[in-house]
């Protein structure tokens, strides 16, 4: 399959800090260029993609512009990288936002097989809530992934990276796995 990876965010609006001090965009911007080689690994081609930092595009335009990009890439699955954040500093584990389409929730399900960290389920986000324009606009179906609370006091960073690569290796279509969900 033909990945497209979206670090959530921008360069200049980086989203929510964690309790390491890393905001958002610069976790999964490091992140996914730290660990290409192990996602490669699992069999899939893949493109990084960032959205616009222009501060006088809103929204809306900006992921439009994103899933252009995406769309002429022929992506098969969209994925935009989040963390989660809470006052209570005790909640941690993944959530899955999904547009609601079969293929969205069929590729959001996969992480509740594959998880090691907990998982908190799959919510489906309508074109105007939160992460909606992305989840909704492009071609290929599209899922917010957001695998731990940045807000925790424990965040397993080895078992994130784990959870991502199973995640990944086992979303095939065909997978024998996931054609029982
Ligand atoms: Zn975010």
């Amino acid at each position: 399959m033909r990945i497209a990876l979206v670090v959530g965010h921008d360069r200049i609006r980086q989203g929510a800090r964690s309790s390491a001090g890393v905001k958002e965009f610069s976790f999964w911007h490091t992140f996914l260029h730290t660990h290409i080689a192990d996602i490669a690994g699992t069999g899939h081609t893949f493109a990084i993609f960032t959205r616009s930092s222009s501060l006088t595009k809103g929204y809306t335009a900006k992921m439009k512009q994103l899933h252009k990009e995406i769309d002429e890439w022929n992506a098969d699955l969209a994925i935009e990288l989040h963390f989660n954040s809470s006052n209570n500093r005790n909640i941690n584990g993944w959530e899955v936002l999904s547009s609601g389409s079969y293929l969205s929730m069929r590729y959001a399900r996969i992480v509740s097989f594959y998880a090691n960290l907990p998982c908190r389920g799959v919510k489906v986000i309508g074109k105007h809530g939160r992460g909606g324009g992305f989840l909704h606009y492009g071609k290929a179906p599209a899922i917010i992934l957001e695998p731990f609370f940045g807000s925790s006091s424990s965040i397993d960073y080895t078992l994130l990276k784990k959870d991502i690569v199973a995640f990944l290796r086992n979303i095939q279509r065909d997978n024998a796995a996931v054609n029982k969900i």
